[in-house]
């Protein structure tokens, strides 16, 4: 059966400028075409969505499903089943369907339970946006976020920690290039896995065709994993504008995550997130809207994520994380395109998904109003379409 879905406005993605009273038609799971609404054929199913913008299923490239926003969300995870953790993700998943976000890549799940909602998702067992997912992140001894993922010290411990996640299911990789806000006795700033063990991991995953996320605070650690050849840095915070320089010149992207920071340090005390979580977080507030500021200026890639499921920070966030970016200088467009378009080029998936495009992936989001003048529009959800099928709508116009 063929679709058109109607609206006022389409933003496809790749231009800046929204086509007026189009029409995206699409074929099964995929886009045959997006244009004018004029001579829809008779034998069209016609989804009229009124005054509002149609746009790309969003994407948000940093999530943790196991997570569920709570003062401390790993003290609980390690407390609790992994029945339980896994219908936290299921309702993680929904929350992140609701929001308009069709794809989420999961960098770093405990026992790796992101790579089953992957295939959960997948099989039709569990609504949920699409999951690119990393499994198990990879840290060395004591290193950040051990309790997401494994523990691996020296090149060859690290090349097999790879290797084993991607048998497990992985389809991507997360290496831990700097200490972080979770963990009593880490700074963010402070170096950990070594260019050395990165390089033997990325080599594996390269092989493999699998991109890979260093989680990188400050100048040295982000310098490593350059140097280690990843696709992208998480967090970022204390990019400096030689190393941003250098990000350009590579081709490599920066995923600021600047919303997990504003939802902690303004939700971490009434949650009673523990001192040094609140600490920690007020260290890179204002330096992670610096970094992003930094990468605009210099055209560093960017891809929008949002590091949900931390304290006070719900799955479904994107939207809020697009909103802090228009806010720290970004013009709507490109925030849009941050968490479109870009994020499929990072994911390696743009040519299934990030715009609206004959024979890509049928994932839309119509919202009221228009995000291209007010980006605070993408909360008003009225239809997400994912591979061509509705999977959530508010009541529409
Ligand atoms: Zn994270």
């Amino acid at each position: 059966m063929t679709k058109a879905y109607k609206a006022a406005r389409i933003f496809d993605g790749k231009s800046a400028r929204a086509i007026e009273d189009g029409a995206v038609i699409v074929e099964e799971a995929r886009i045959d075409s997006v244009g004018p609404a004029t001579d829809l054929s008779p034998n069209t199913e016609v989804i009229e969505l009124g005054d509002a913008t149609l746009l790309p299923g969003l994407i948000d490239t940093h999530v943790h499903l196991v997570w569920g926003a709570s003062a401390e969300p790993h003290e609980i995870v390690a407390r609790e089943s992994r029945t339980l953790t896994a219908l936290r993700c299921a309702q993680n998943a929904a929350l992140h369907l609701e929001a308009g976000v069709t794809t989420v890549r999961d960098v770093g799940a405990t026992d790796g339970l992101s790579v089953d909602v992957a295939h959960a998702v997948e099989q039709g067992v569990l609504p949920g946006p699409r999951v690119v997912a990393a499994g198990r992140v990879i840290a060395m001894t004591g290193g950040h976020g051990w309790f997401l993922g494994r523990e691996a010290d020296g090149a060859n411990e690290v090349r097999k920690a790879v290797r084993e996640e991607m048998k497990a299911g992985a389809t991507c990789i997360k290496v831990m290039a700097s200490g972080g806000i979770y963990g009593h006795a880490e700074e963010p700033g402070s170096p950990q896995l070594t260019v050395e063990e990165m390089r033997a991991g990325v080599e594996e995953a390269h092989k493999a065709n699998r991109k890979v996320a260093a989680h990188a605070y400050s100048v040295i650690a982000i310098n490593n994993a350059l140097a280690a050849g990843v696709d992208s840095i998480e967090h970022g915070s204390f990019l400096d504008r030689q190393t941003a320089e250098r990000m350009r010149e590579e081709g490599k992207y920066l995923v600021p995550t600047v919303s997990v920071y504003a939802a902690m340090s303004e939700k971490g005390p009434e949650l009673g997130a523990p001192d040094y979580i609140q600490r920690k977080t007020a260290e890179v507030l204002e330096a992670s809207r610096e970094a992003f500021r930094l990468a605009l200026e210099v055209g560093v890639p960017v891809a929008a994520g949002t590091d949900c499921g931390a304290p006070g920070h719900p799955h479904g966030t994107l939207p809020e994380e697009l909103r802090l970016m228009v806010e720290a200088g970004a013009s709507p467009a490109q925030a849009l395109s941050f968490g479109t378009v870009a994020a499929a080029e990072l994911l390696g998936l743009d040519n299934e998904l990030g715009t609206l495009e004959p024979g890509k992936k049928a994932d839309l989001l119509a919202v009221g109003g228009d995000p291209l003048k007010d980006i605070g529009a993408l909360r008003e959800v009225r239809l997400v379409v994912r591979g061509g099928i509705e999977v959530h709508s508010s009541d529409r116009a």
